[in-house]
């Protein structure tokens, strides 16, 4: 229902924006340019194009802002893939914009395309900036992919995107300089200044204010680090007022320890147990070179929290029955999650994946969660490099998920692991005749 709407208020916006643009162009002085010879047609759609990707720039904000409005319909997973979409399809309107429009005036002026693009330069205002702007994007989306093929270093990208703003800004002026369709029409002029105005405010309101808002209200303070394993630590939060603090198991928030050597870098990580009121936990992998230093941080440390963020939580099902499929860190959550649907009386059964016994995280806190729970909470660990386990060998695949739970028919999935772990997983569920509408599961990328 919330998501109909939301697609409903996207729609009208695109809507509002062609149909001011037709008008402009349908009622244009020179005739309509819409049914007119290539050069007014190729003024029209450069315009189009133009208009669409300055709307396209403000979703790829609004799609990052964190707005709780937003990833409580969505997820903040599926929102970061809607902005990398976005961000591609951007690159074609930021290409057709200048391309369409160069060639409609070079030729209305009887001038060649160089020399049409020397005399935006020089002569129109903020066009030069546009074009720098129009650089800079195109620069961050490539950048993208370099990331995404581990490339590049996640930080190197992060903080290339921040020049985003400032590309923003640049098209924000040319957009008010030059466009025509915005000189022309006050009520468009006021519609694209509210635009701005709203993302700007979502944005500066999720991303900022309130993880200070919480900071202020709640302390959050690192009291107590455990060593789970060698690669992994549970860092253990306390703060002022934390019954207060709105988080639920399974929920992730994006960390910004308040130390020398971890506050210039913020990280997500997920919720580990039961929010309680007292304390928050995290549960860490040393997999980088932020997280490696994790096990050096000090009790006292001020933690600045963003979140919490996600829904992966025990509200996406109603099924008495649950099955949770876990692969080494990807535990975390699901811990929390499990714990949630125990205390709720609900059947679950946890095949947890991982490497060997040392690898293993929560082993005696599964036990104890196992023994007083009634059997309503049953573990299954599977290791697929422990040729010493006296259990379940190799991957969680199609066969072993029919022969583990018999009642796969009645259960909902929460899944959580590494990435191909969780591809493989989905693929057996939905031979397994799973609907991907009963499979819930939290991707460790953002
Ligand atoms: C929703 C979510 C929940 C997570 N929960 C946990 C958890 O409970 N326990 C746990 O150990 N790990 C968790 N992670 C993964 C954790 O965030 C990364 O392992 C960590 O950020 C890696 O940082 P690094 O600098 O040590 O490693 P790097 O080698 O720099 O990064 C490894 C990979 O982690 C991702 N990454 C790095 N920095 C960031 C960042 N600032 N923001 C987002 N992604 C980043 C990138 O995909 C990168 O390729 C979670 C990730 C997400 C998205």
């Amino acid at each position: 229902m919330k998501k109909a709407a939301l697609f409903a208020i996207l729609l009208v916006q695109i809507l509002i924006i062609v149909g001011f643009w037709g008008s402009y162009h349908v009622h244009h002085m020179m005739g309509n340019q819409l049914t007119g010879d290539w050069i007014g047609q190729s003024l029209a759609w450069g315009r189009l194009s133009g208009l669409l990707a300055a709307f396209g720039i403000l979703m790829l904000l609004l799609l990052i802002s964190r707005a709780t409005w937003l990833e409580g319909v969505f997820g903040m997973d599926r929102l970061a893939r809607a902005h990398h979409i976005v961000g591609f399809a951007l690159i074609l309107l930021l290409v057709i914009h200048p391309i369409l429009l160069t060639l409609g005036h070079s030729a209305q002026a009887g001038i060649g395309y160089l020399a049409q693009t020397r005399d935006f330069v020089k002569n129109w205002e903020d066009v030069f900036g546009a074009m720098l702007g129009m650089d800079l994007i195109i620069i961050a989306m490539g950048l993208s992919v370099f990331v995404v093929l581990k490339k590049i270093r996640y930080e190197t990208w992060y903080y290339s995107h921040l020049f985003l703003y400032v590309a923003i800004a640049l098209a924000f002026g040319h957009q008010i300089a030059v466009g025509s369709d915005f000189t022309e029409n006050r009520y468009f002029r006021i519609y694209w200044f509210v635009l701005y105005a709203f993302v700007a405010g979502v944005l500066v309101y999720s991303r900022f204010l309130t993880p200070l808002k919480y900071y202020f209200r709640h302390r959050f303070t690192v009291t107590r680090l455990v060593a789970e394993t060698n690669e992994v630590t549970s860092v253990c939060i306390e703060g002022i007022n934390l019954d207060q603090f709105p988080a639920r198991a399974g929920q992730f928030m994006i960390v910004r320890f308040l130390a020398k050597g971890f506050w210039f870098e913020a990280h997500p990580f997920s919720i580990s147990c039961l929010p309680d009121g007292k304390q928050l936990r995290l549960t860490i992998k040393q997999l980088g070179d932020f997280t490696r230093k994790i096990p050096g941080l000090r009790s006292g440390t001020p933690i600045l929290i963003d979140g919490p963020h996600g829904i992966f939580t025990a509200a996406q099902s109603h099924s008495k029955k649950i099955l949770m499929i876990a692969g080494g860190i990807g535990i975390t959550p699901i811990r929390s999650v499990a714990e949630e649907l125990i205390s709720a009386s609900r059947n679950v059964i946890l095949i947890y994946g991982n490497r060997d016994t040392h690898s293993l995280v929560f082993k005696a806190e599964l036990d104890a969660l196992t023994a007083k729970s009634d059997g309503r909470l049953k573990v299954i660990p599977v290791m697929s490099d422990d040729p010493a386990w006296p259990g379940e060998k190799g991957r969680v695949d199609r066969e072993r998920i029919s022969r583990l739970v018999p009642d796969l028919s009645e259960r909902d999935v929460f899944l959580c692991g590494p990435p191909v772990m969780m591809k493989s997983a989905r693929k057996s569920l939905a031979e397994l005749n799973v609907p991907s509408s009963r499979i819930h599961d939290e991707r460790f990328a953002l």
